[in-house]
């Protein structure tokens, strides 16, 4: 069998299916998954300290500080070591240059980023027909899928809601601090690891991008 690349970033714009794809990635290859964003609102949600210090930011369409970032991710990794597929995270310069030196610590790296690409439009479109479930990290779409705010979240139950940031207001934030702040991060991996990065339309049907993913993630390390 083709090794499997376990260090893999995913980049990308809000709603262009980070979290879809790293779920069926997870799912696939028995990578752990890890959303800064899913972290971030599970503390939230149950209103820890770090949750309140991090309300602020997210629901503006803020980022939360790199350090608070850094920090969420650190204990991660402590708890769960260096296998990962991290959908959200680096999301800034100075967080790709921590991930790059504590897996120097580790004498690893990573094996994988792969960026999503998708016009403000479709982000736009996406994000407004979105609904959440706050529990298992699940998305969908009221018009694709009929669920509404309030039903029971078809994968585990939990009550589905529209999340704080996923509104008009919030957006323009988002798509700003996304251009301003995360498509550096891609710029310092074209100048770093050039040969890792890779560029998916993530306009296409969630089963293509799956299938290009999945060959980037068996193949990787065979052409390097
Ligand atoms: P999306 O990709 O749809 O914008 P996420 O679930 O990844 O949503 O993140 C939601 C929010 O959580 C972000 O808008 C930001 O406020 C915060 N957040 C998530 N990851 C990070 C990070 N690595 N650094 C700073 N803030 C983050």
């Amino acid at each position: 069998m083709n090794p499997v690349n376990h260090r893999i970033v995913l980049l990308g714009p809000p709603a262009s299916g980070k979290g879809t794809q790293a779920d069926r990635l997870a799912d696939c290859f028995l990578i752990p998954h890890v959303s800064t964003g899913a972290l971030l609102r599970s503390e939230c949600s149950r209103g820890t300290p770090l949750g309140q210090e991090a309300d602020g930011w997210t629901s503006k369409g803020l980022l939360v500080p790199d350090e608070l970032a850094v920090r969420i991710v650190t204990a991660w990794m402590k708890e769960n070591g260096p296998r990962f597929i991290f959908d959200g995270f680096p999301r800034t310069v100075g967080q790709a240059e921590y991930l790059d030196s504590s897996l120097a610590e580790l004498r690893a790296g990573l094996d994988l980023i792969v960026l999503l690409e998708l016009p403000d439009e479709l982000i736009r479109r996406r994000i407004l027909e979105r609904i959440s479930c706050l529990k298992c990290g699940a998305t969908f779409s009221m018009s694709l899928h009929g669920n509404q705010e309030g039903s029971p979240c078809p994968r585990c139950g939990a009550l589905l809601v529209r999340r704080n940031d996923d509104t008009e207001a919030a957006l323009d934030q988002r798509l700003e601090v996304y251009r301003d702040l995360t498509l550096p991060v891609v710029g310092y991996y074209e100048k770093t690891s050039p040969n890792l990065l890779h560029r998916i339309d993530a306009g296409e049907g969630s089963d293509e991008i799956f299938a290009r993913l999945s060959a980037l993630v068996v193949d990787q390390k065979d052409e390097g």
